[in-house]
């Protein structure tokens, strides 16, 4: 190991023996007491030197024997050590593109500050190449959504529509004006493997006229067709369903923007039982989706660009998180946000009884938080404040009440 205290945290001392990483509450965590040798120490872990080297250098610094052993793990189980040679061997060889690896150093850095575990976030970023994911809609939003995924480095982003490119379709970082009378699904292809240039070569043959899903570890649902996301029709994920392809909707509809539910099949709401609770809740909701749904004037679609890319923004984020395991917080929910305020709240899909996707027979879970029961708390101080830290609204609140003197500790 070539331990780096992770670079993405900035460094502050907030007195004499108390160092601050990070900025946000978010992230940052405060450890102390540090006496100041042990301090100036820090600008050796850079992930140049393993250990053996950074012992050497601990003893031309007249640290005490064990204490650069100590000072690691230490570090290590609070959070903030990445491994600059880790990851295995993805991570190796994404390290040896290095045109590659450039372009996805600030993704990289973002990756480890949600990652307890040295060389953890490379890991993920390199695994991140061998992922196929298909894109279902190529409009204002869906094709930003598959040209975020690829330029994230995911391995394969297929595009699926019918038609062809309207002008009303071209938005910046999705489907460009040059394209306007292409064929939607290959503009839009076309699009995301521009966002990637060193994107490893294709492992399948190319897009088949089979719309199959196989293979795939998820399926983004965009129509442009604006009834469709607000009403998602559960026939249309039936395949997905059936073949327990994770999926996810997001779209915006009369200046509303959607993100969710991620239904993850057989375990959390779908869009059955969204469909199946609305009915509930209001006895007319199918006479209307079915006057929406076949409404003989099509309205121009109140899809603002600025609207349609926060959309397409956040659903690469929560699918991203999702693949990488880092969280599904739309799963079971419907992320909302709508024009004037732009405030994000969330609504719950809950498994309907009703509904065959079999969601409700599982044993009953809230949306899942993220890091939720990934970092079982072990004995000794620092374990229990990476949790407090991941927990970023409780940070400061419980990390203030449960604070042993002496001991390294996070609050900001
Ligand atoms: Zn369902």
């Amino acid at each position: 190991m070539h331990p780096m205290v992770k670079p993405a945290l900035r460094r502050g001392w907030r007195d004499l023996n108390t160092v601050q990483f990070g900025m946000t509450p978010a992230h940052a965590l405060t450890l102390g007491p540090m006496d100041t040798a042990t301090g100036s120490f820090l600008d050796l872990l850079d992930g140049t030197r393993g250990l053996p080297l950074l012992r050497e250098e601990g003893r031309r610094m007249d640290l005490p024997d064990g204490h650069v052993d100590l000072l690691v793990r230490r570090l290590t189980r609070a959070g903030l050590v990445d491994d600059a040679r880790g990851g295995g061997a993805d991570a190796d060889a994404l390290r040896a593109r290095p045109g590659a690896l450039d372009r996805l150093r600030p993704d990289l850095a973002a990756l480890s500050l949600v990652t307890p575990g040295p060389g953890e976030a490379m890991g993920l970023l390199a695994a991140r190449r061998a992922l196929r994911v298909q894109v279902r809609g190529a409009g204002r939003v869906g094709a930003v959504i598959a040209s975020l995924l690829a330029g994230a480095g995911v391995g394969e982003v297929d595009v699926r529509d019918g038609g062809r490119v309207e002008p009303d379709d071209v938005a910046p970082g999705g489907l460009p004006a040059e394209a306007i009378g292409e064929r939607r699904d290959e503009a839009a292809r076309r699009a995301a493997r521009r966002s990637a240039p060193d994107r490893p070569p294709r492992r399948t043959p190319g897009p088949s006229a089979d719309p199959e899903p196989a293979g795939f570890s998820l399926v983004v649902l965009a129509p442009r067709d604006d009834v469709a996301v607000h009403a998602p029709d559960p026939a249309a994920a039936q395949p997905l369903l059936a073949s327990g392809i994770p999926h996810l909707y997001a779209g915006v509809v009369e200046a509303t923007g959607v993100v969710g539910p991620l239904v993850l099949p057989g375990e959390t709401g779908c869009a059955g039982c969204l469909q199946q609770e609305r009915v509930d809740r209001d006895p007319t909701w199918p006479r209307l989706v079915a006057q929406w749904r076949s409404g003989r004037r099509r309205p121009v679609r109140a899809c603002d660009l600025a609207l349609a890319t926060t959309v397409a923004g956040l659903a690469a984020a929560h699918a991203l998180a999702f693949l990488d395991g880092s969280g599904q917080s739309s799963a079971g929910a419907r992320w909302e946000v709508s024009a004037p305020a732009f405030q994000w709240h969330a609504r719950p899909v809950w498994a309907h009884p009703a509904c065959p996707c079999g969601a409700a027979d599982h044993p009953p879970e809230g949306p899942a938080e993220e890091g939720e029961g990934e970092h079982p708390a072990e004995d000794g101080g620092a374990h229990a404040t990476m949790g407090e830290q991941r927990h970023s609204q409780e940070l400061g609140r419980t990390a203030h009440t449960a604070r042993p003197a002496g001991t390294w500790r996070a609050h900001v």
